[in-house]
């Protein structure tokens, strides 16, 4: 029996929302490519454990390497796309995330894998379409209910999603980043066997990007 050491238990695929990234006090700078589409972005693939706790940083001796993601990079550009200040042309994002999370599942998914896979992954999971499907569209005055949000979302994709609030320069609290779970294969989403710690109001904003 061949084994192969996989010391984590699952993935969160996690994906933000660039208008509550970007109307924070922080603010945002999209990248060189331009203003990224109104839709949700993949900020990383995370291999997480069942008791909450998840490695980080797992090889430094397989340091992120453009080369091996040459033929995805515009579609990361499109799907996966960086916010953060100052512009980037999203290499800084991405080897962060492979550096810091992928090289914790590198037994089971390469560098060119672990991108290929998050960029299938988002596009089984259309949580645009599913909260748009229950009604439920970027506003700037609306606030929606975080279980009528978590239920659209269920309700659209199969899986009850973690949703991660943060606050914008007035102080509300919107939604931010959406959190799903995926075996440790990486090939199925599935029900998540924990949820993080964190706090939403039970009212949040969706704004618009
Ligand atoms: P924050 O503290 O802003 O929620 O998260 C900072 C960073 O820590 C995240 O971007 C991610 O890299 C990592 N992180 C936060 N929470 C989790 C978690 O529950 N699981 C994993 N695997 N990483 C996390
Ligand atoms: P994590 O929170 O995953 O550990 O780290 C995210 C890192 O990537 C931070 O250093 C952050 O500045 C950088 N980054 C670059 N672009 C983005 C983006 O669009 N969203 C987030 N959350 N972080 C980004
Ligand atoms: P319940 O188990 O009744 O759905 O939620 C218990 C508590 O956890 C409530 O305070 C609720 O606001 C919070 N909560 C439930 N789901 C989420 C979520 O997806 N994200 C965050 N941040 N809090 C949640």
């Amino acid at each position: 029996v061949v084994c192969v050491a996989q010391d984590f238990d699952f993935f969160y695929f996690v994906q933000q929302w660039p208008g509550s990234y970007c109307d924070t006090k922080t603010s945002c700078c999209y990248p060189t490519s331009g203003k990224p589409a109104a839709d949700f972005g993949i900020h990383g693939l995370w291999p997480n454990n069942n008791d909450g706790s998840y490695p980080s940083n797992c090889d430094s001796n397989n340091a992120f390497q453009q080369s091996q993601i040459s033929d995805l990079r515009s579609s990361l550009q499109s799907n996966w796309a960086t916010l953060a200040c100052p512009s980037g042309n999203g290499i800084e994002f991405w080897s962060h995330e492979w550096e810091k999370h992928g090289t914790c599942s590198e037994s089971i998914l390469n560098q060119h894998e672990y991108f290929q896979t998050a960029l299938n992954l988002k596009q089984r999971a259309n949580i645009l379409k599913a909260l748009r499907n229950a009604g439920i569209v970027p506003s700037n005055g609306k606030a929606y209910s975080l279980s009528s949000i978590k239920g659209a979302i269920q309700q659209g994709l199969g899986y009850t999603p973690y949703i991660d609030c943060n606050v914008d320069s007035s102080g509300n609290t919107q939604l931010y980043q959406v959190y799903l779970c995926v075996d440790t294969s990486a090939s199925a989403f599935i029900q998540c066997p924990v949820f993080p710690n964190g706090k939403c109001a039970s009212q949040i904003v969706f704004p618009p990007f």
